[in-house]
């Protein structure tokens, strides 16, 4: 018999932890390692989040567990918080909340999947929602856009993907990894096109405050009320508040969904740590300065990292409208010698450059689409014209 499981041994280390995990791993040994692989905000926790859960470890009742869906306070926070920066009317008791947004995607396809129960994930992907529907039992089913949609999938490849065994389609706006943002109309259109279809819509929101150039969109159970029912909200505090070690992010759904995944919480953590939900009441509860400040610093990397980036032959790179991701095409590099080696796919172009300039980027190969790089700009200007440069000079 397999010591393994064949469900669990199939899934693959996730590439982006993969990436970070070799690049602090040389920094750690001294080397000059500048990281574009982390999707992980560089500023520290706001002082009040922090003076928040400071006052939490001091206080015996958050020593205990709590309710397995979360402390009352903070679904009620981020209830109020939803309706505050999305519109979306949302009762305390539609919320669960999880270790962050990862275990409430996970939580909410294991409570939506049976065996063989397909979801159409447009790609390119985040790395995990595929392993993640595979886990709970069901199948993905990509659709793939590329650089002349801006990675923008339409109504008529969905439909096309669709099938009898399809339950689910994955949305993410602001996307991770190309930085793509859908238009209000665009989240219309496939919101209608869900609605008809009969499906559940799983919207991964975790980026909705990094939008820039006052670029229109929004909610999709707002600008599609008539979603609600088949809905679930995916969203959390790492990426607003940088917050990513404190695992702390949510579900808003309806009430059989909200039900499903809090008893299989239950079982499976019990809850989110106590100290942790207090500091997110103070984060969700408070204002949104402090990602105010942080977009200022974002899109100003953004657009310095675009141009940089496209002064670069053979390498093509639209300008993102969200989350802190560039998403350039390599294609135009790749089938060349460098160093006397031929490079044939972005995997082995992404290696040749931590190799060579010890420049971390991720390759397209965990996002589903070969041909590609993943730079984070969540990192500090200096380091980030520092790490492109270098690139500049490799490929000069
Ligand atoms: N969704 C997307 C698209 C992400 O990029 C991430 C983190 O990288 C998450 C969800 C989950 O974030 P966390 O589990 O840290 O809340």
């Amino acid at each position: 018999p397999r010591r393994i499981s064949h469900r669990i041994g199939s899934i693959g280390e996730s590439a982006t932890l993969k990436v970070d995990a070799k690049a602090k791993g040389l920094k750690a040994q001294g080397r000059p390692v500048i990281g574009f692989g982390a999707g992980e905000p560089d500023f520290p926790t706001p002082a009040y989040i922090v003076d928040a859960a400071v006052e939490a470890c001091r206080d015996p009742k958050s020593h205990r567990y709590t309710p397995a869906g979360g402390i009352p306070e903070l679904k009620k926070a981020i209830a109020e918080k939803t309706l505050r920066d999305s519109g979306y009317v949302v009762d305390p008791a539609q919320v669960v909340v999880t270790n962050g947004g990862k275990q409430a995607i996970y939580q909410a396809f294991a409570a939506l999947l049976d065996p063989g129960d397909e979801v159409i994930v447009p790609a390119p992907y985040w790395t995990t929602y595929p392993e993640v529907i595979k886990l709970a039992g069901g199948v993905p089913v990509e659709v793939s856009a590329d650089e002349t949609t801006d990675y923008k999938v339409t109504v008529e490849q969905l439909e096309a993907a669709r099938t009898e065994r399809t339950k689910v389609l994955l949305f993410n706006s602001p996307s991770n990894p190309t930085g793509a943002v859908y238009s209000a109309d665009e989240i219309r259109a496939i919101g209608a096109w869900v609605e008809a279809s009969g499906l559940w819509v799983l919207t991964d929101e975790i980026y909705e405050h990094l939008v820039y150039d006052d670029f229109e969109t929004g909610s999709l159970p707002v600008l599609c009320p008539e979603l609600a029912d088949q809905c679930v909200i995916v969203n959390g505090v790492a990426k607003t508040y940088a917050m990513t070690g404190w695992r702390v992010g949510w579900i808003i759904g309806p009430p059989d969904l909200v039900k499903a995944a809090t008893n299989l919480q239950s079982h499976a953590t019990s809850n989110v740590a106590n100290v942790s939900q207090w500091a997110a009441v103070a984060a969700v509860g408070g204002d949104l300065q402090a990602v105010a400040e942080m977009k200022v610093a974002f899109d100003r990397r953004r657009k310095t990292i675009v141009a940089m980036l496209n002064e670069i032959d053979g390498l093509v790179c639209p300008e993102p409208k969200g989350a802190f991701y560039a998403y350039p095409s390599v294609k135009g590099m790749l089938g060349k010698e460098y160093d006397g080696r031929v490079i044939e796919t972005s995997a082995e172009l992404a290696e040749y450059i931590l190799d060579t300039v010890e420049v971390a980027l991720v390759p397209g190969e965990a996002f589903g689409s070969p041909g590609y790089l993943r730079l984070s700009y969540a990192l500090g200007d200096d380091d980030l014209v520092e790490g492109i440069t270098r690139l500049q000079k490799l490929f000069a």
